[in-house]
């Protein structure tokens, strides 16, 4: 199965390395039309703003929009999962997401960088907790009726899913844990 990292600025490295463990073919998309032919994409944590700048350089907000309509699965994690949002509490002019998932994202909801933190989380059809880690993360604000809660943090939506679509604010690259990676090839990928 061949999938997509988005290899424009922040972890993704990790992700690949993730992905390739658990057999996946697993290519850098640093151009659109690198998109063609993929089953799935990540959008990584990192810096949006960076993230977003680069991706309108380079021309991606229409391909990835168009890619998605064509079947092609979407998992965000944290800058990701603000980029893969319909909106961005509060957000600047520049800001543009996606709008792939119908929910609002706020970023950087637990403050700055010193405010990063790690917690076991409870996600849903996981039998053993998932060590979650926040490194600026924004939080789920609201979510769209069709879209899944996957997991909270207190009153906080640290992951949900629609479909082919995923985000969680948290970075599962970090941990080792292929837990999150496999439910994403497995279970998201081919999803309607
Ligand atoms: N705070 C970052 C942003 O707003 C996200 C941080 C992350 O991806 N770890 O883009």
């Amino acid at each position: 199965m061949r999938v997509g990292v988005l290899a424009l600025q922040g972890a993704f490295r990790e992700h690949i390395t993730d992905l390739e463990a658990l057999g996946a073919s697993v290519l850098p998309v640093r151009l659109p039309e690198q998109l063609d032919g993929l089953r799935g994409l990540v959008i990584p944590g990192g810096e949006s703003t960076a993230i977003a700048k680069l991706m309108r350089t380079y021309g991606f907000y229409e391909p990835i929009r168009a890619k998605h309509a064509g079947g092609m699965a979407v998992w965000g994690t944290c800058a990701g999962a603000i980029l893969m949002a319909a909106e961005i509490a509060d957000a600047r002019a520049d800001q543009e997401p996606l709008g792939l998932l119908d929910a609002v994202v706020r970023r950087n909801a637990y403050g700055r960088q010193k405010d990063s933190f790690e917690a076991d989380l409870q996600i849903a059809g996981f039998k053993e907790p998932f060590r979650g880690v926040f490194i600026r993360a924004p939080r789920i604000e609201s979510v769209g009726p069709g879209v899944e809660v996957l997991a909270t943090h207190g009153e906080r939506i640290v992951a949900a899913r629609d479909g082919n679509l995923m985000a969680t604010t948290f970075h599962p690259e970090l941990t080792g844990d292929p837990r999150l990676h496999r439910f994403f090839l497995d279970r998201v990928i081919g999803a309607k």
